[in-house]
């Protein structure tokens, strides 16, 4: 009855049932089986399940199982697979049993079911498959996101950190607000020389080669950055205070002194770096590294190679420098810079022979401020030219109305910056302007333009116009530089004006007085006028006259003046005093 019953279950069912004897080997198994394996019924029977498993019986599962069996214990889905013979492929099995016993509790064998799971298992193992491929596809995305993040935050040449990245770690590393932050800013000298001079590929290997340097020195850094064509910032923090930092700005410095070898021949690049550092947390990001800037600012200004801490007294030059060039920017602009006048005396009859024009400024609040105060700002703007234009209008009109008032100025002399002299503007100018020919006109140039043996094609072309024109050229602060007697035969000056360093100690210090002899002897020479400025006692002014010199200018005679002051001078047709 049981057996029919379970034959016919046996029939119906998707699982088939089984039976073992007392040894474990197979006295019943369903023909369901036989229709997964392919292996007909008998050859089963008088068989142990392990002969059909594929894949190592002493594995752990196989071992707990055939322990389960001679405990005769029941289990719980084993599973394994079994190779189907007429094609090769894997079956897998899940199988349980349940230990019977006779009336007397003797073991009889075991009798259970077993489920064809092949497709669930399949399925399984695609779906891990297709984890798997996922899961590398996910890694693969998330590489790329690295490295596209990498590329985001870092310099490719160099594979330091970008600005980007070094803004984030420094606004980091302020909020936290417990260390010293530092920050240095290196910048690289002759970078651009190199790469103009040996190309790009040399260029390349310059900031390689400075970032390996600073990595090799700098290994405390917290961070370093290229943050511009041959910028550096490195980001530190710390307990240490100033002098720490300073230290190893000094020694990047040292180390990008150090030569270096491209294509077997040495390149000498260098850098100089700023420092600037908080302790107090209290600093914005921005206002640190303008510090660094100004520290670098300044290292710069200061020759190459070299090193500079921020500090606030650094900050307040900086601010009064910036102020003062806006200040100059809007006198320039807004007329503010006037000329004054100094008279020029005859040696022997000591009578007027000329006024040299002098720039001043006539600050709002200041009042009257001399050359010093905006000339090198003015220069450093770019507005030289721009005064030199102003004082050359204004000397012109200041003539026409000395001589439309009856008293014409026996001549008026300009300074003319190196800039001014290279201008195309200039023969324009002095055409337009120089139409009232009742006085001379001279241009004193600066004793440097002499250096050159073969001055530039624009200079030279406009030097032959002026003296075309009938201005008198003369070379100012004579013997004070190392002009050639070559660039003298170019420029063919009407006068030398030997500086007042030579011309005021000329009494006490003998050898001035040589050279101003070896001066006269030069012009005479050559059929040139000799004026001495900074005539200041009118002992030096007869002493000079002796030896033979034209003209005479100093504080002994007049200071530079106004017009107005002018035109009393001039009204009173005054003879200038001599000692003897
Ligand atoms: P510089 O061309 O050598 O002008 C002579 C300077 O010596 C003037 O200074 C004058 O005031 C000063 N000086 C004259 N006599 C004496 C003296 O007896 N003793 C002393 N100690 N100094 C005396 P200032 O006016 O301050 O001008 C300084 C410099 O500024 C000038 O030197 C000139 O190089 C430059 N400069 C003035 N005006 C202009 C301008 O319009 N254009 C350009 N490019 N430069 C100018
Ligand atoms: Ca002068
Ligand atoms: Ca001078």
């Amino acid at each position: 009855m049981t057996d029919r019953l379970l034959h016919d279950f046996a029939e119906i069912a998707s699982d088939w049932f089984w039976e073992t004897d007392t040894d474990h080997r197979f006295c019943y198994m369903s023909d369901r089986l036989s229709e997964v394996t392919g292996l007909s019924v008998e050859s089963y029977l008088g068989k142990s399940r392990i002969e059909f498993a594929e894949g190592q019986p002493d594995n752990p599962k196989w071992r707990e199982h055939l322990a389960d069996l001679n405990a005769h214990r029941p289990f719980r889905n084993l599973i394994y697979s079994t190779a189907r013979p007429s094609d090769g492929k894997t079956v897998w099995v899940n199988i349980s049993g349940q230990p019977c016993f006779d009336a007397e509790g003797a073991f009889t064998g075991y009798r259970g079911t077993g489920t064809n799971i092949t497709l669930e298992v399949e399925a399984r193992q695609e779906l891990e498959q297709f984890n798997k491929e996922l899961q590398k596809k996910n890694d693969e995305i998330l590489e790329a996101q690295e490295t596209i993040q990498h590329l985001a935050y870092h310099d490719t040449l160099t594979d330091l950190a970008n600005r980007r990245l070094f803004e984030m770690r420094l606004q980091e590393a302020l909020a936290r607000g417990n260390t010293t932050v530092a920050i240095i800013h290196v910048d690289l000298d002759r970078f651009k020389q190199i790469n103009d001079t040996l190309g790009h590929a040399a260029g390349d290997a310059v900031l390689t080669h400075a970032a390996d340097r600073m990595k090799a020195v700098a290994t405390d850094a917290k961070l370093i950055a290229r943050v511009g064509g041959d910028e550096f910032i490195l980001l530190f923090e710390g307990p240490e205070t100033g002098p720490a930092w300073e230290q190893i700005a000094e020694d990047i410095v040292a180390s990008l002194g150090e030569p270096l070898e491209i294509d077997g021949s040495p390149v000498i690049f260098g850098g100089s770096a700023g420092v600037a550092w908080s302790s107090s947390g209290s600093i914005t990001p921005q206002d640190l590294v303008s510090h660094a800037d100004i520290a670098l600012y300044e290292a710069k200004e200061h020759g190459r190679g070299r090193v500079r801490t921020f500090t606030p007294q650094l900050h307040a030059a900086m601010l009064a420098k910036k102020r003062l060039a806006e200040e100059v920017q809007r006198a320039v602009s807004e007329n503010q810079i006037t000329t004054w006048f100094q008279p020029q005396v005859d040696a022997r009859t000591r009578t007027l022979a000329g006024v040299e024009a002098l720039a001043r400024w006539n600050h709002p609040t200041k009042g009257i401020l001399p050359p010093f105060h905006f000339l090198e700002p003015a220069e450093n703007l770019g507005l030289i030219s721009r005064i030199d234009a102003a004082i050359l209008e204004q000397t012109l009109a200041v003539a026409t109305r000395f001589a439309d008032a009856g008293h014409p100025l026996p001549r008026v002399s300009v300074n003319i910056s190196y800039r001014r002299l290279a201008e195309d503007d200039l023969i324009r100018d002095v055409q337009r302007l120089w139409t009232d020919r009742r006085t001379p006109l001279s241009f004193e140039l600066i004793e440097t333009i002499l250096f050159d043996d073969q001055p530039g094609d624009i200079i030279s072309h406009n030097l032959d116009r002026l003296r075309d024109l009938g201005v008198e050229l003369e070379i100012d602060d004579f013997g004070t530089g190392h002009a050639s007697i070559t660039g003298l035969f170019h420029i063919q000056p009407s006068y030398l004006k030997i500086d007042r360093e030579i011309v005021s100690p000329i009494l006490e210090d003998p050898s001035r007085k040589k050279l101003v002899g070896a001066v006269l002897d030069i012009a005479d020479a050559l059929g040139i006028n000799v004026v001495a400025e900074g005539v200041e006692t009118l002992e030096q002014a007869d002493l000079l006259e002796s030896m033979g010199c034209h003209m005479l200018q100093g504080y002994a005679f007049a200071k530079p003046m106004s017009e107005t002051d002018l035109q009393r001078i001039l009204l009173r047709g005054r003879r200038f005093a001599r000692a003897s």
